[in-house]
């Protein structure tokens, strides 16, 4: 599977760029300020973008919807628990002192439904509230075969953990999150954060201080 990670100033969130290599299907996960590098990525590899996922809706993670809905014409998704963030990501960018976009309304709310696919590749998103109401994972692999990547936006990163202290978020939601979603994957499961390298569920429960 292609995977392309990009990161910019200020947030240096990670937006990713999953495609399948024999179908050029893909999908993009978290666009924001470095939605450009994002749509250069799916360029370079020829890539049909079959969705766009949202793992939540906090600003950094959602500032480049508008343009890379427009450019690649596919649906957003995201957890319907973040909606009402979602709206509001211009208020959140006060917040910051950042002037930012209003984004267009997502197309579909993953409400246990899936796998969205792409190619031979298929996409299950799974509900791990704690950073913010509707944070998701977005668990990815081939279709018959249990190997998953996982794409956990901000619940958990390489030795460390989410922020709680954001509107709606929670700190033992979030750490039930990480020990009932993520931590029943196994160990050489790679994962993928919203912001910094990328780690496995192994690394993570051995040696994460907030969880060992
Ligand atoms: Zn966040
Ligand atoms: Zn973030």
């Amino acid at each position: 599977m292609i995977i392309e990670t990009r990161a910019v100033e200020p947030f240096l969130k990670n937006g990713y760029v999953l495609g399948c290599e024999a179908t050029r299907e893909g999908v993009v996960i978290d666009p924001g300020d470095e939605v450009d590098l994002l749509l250069r990525a799916v360029e370079d590899h020829g890539l049909t973008i079959r969705y766009i996922l949202l793992t939540h809706a906090h600003l950094d993670h959602v500032t480049g919807v508008a343009d890379a809905k427009n450019a690649l014409g596919a649906p957003v998704g995201l957890h319907r628990a973040d909606n009402l963030l979602y709206e509001q990501v211009v208020q959140q960018g006060l917040m910051f002192g950042l002037r930012v976009q209003p984004q267009p309304a997502v197309d579909f709310f993953y409400d246990g439904q899936g796998p969205w696919e792409f190619g031979r590749h298929e996409a299950w998103v799974y509900h791990t509230p704690g950073h913010s109401p509707g944070g998701v994972c977005v668990a990815v692999g081939r279709k018959g075969n249990a190997d998953r990547t996982l794409f956990v936006g901000d619940t958990l990163f390489a030795g460390s953990i989410g922020r709680t202290d954001l509107p709606g978020g929670d700190h033992a939601t979030l750490l039930a999150s990480i020990r009932n979603v993520l931590f029943q994957y196994p160990d050489p499961t790679v994962v993928h954060s919203g912001h910094g390298p990328a780690t496995t569920i192994g690394r993570e429960k051995r040696t994460n201080p907030f969880l060992i």
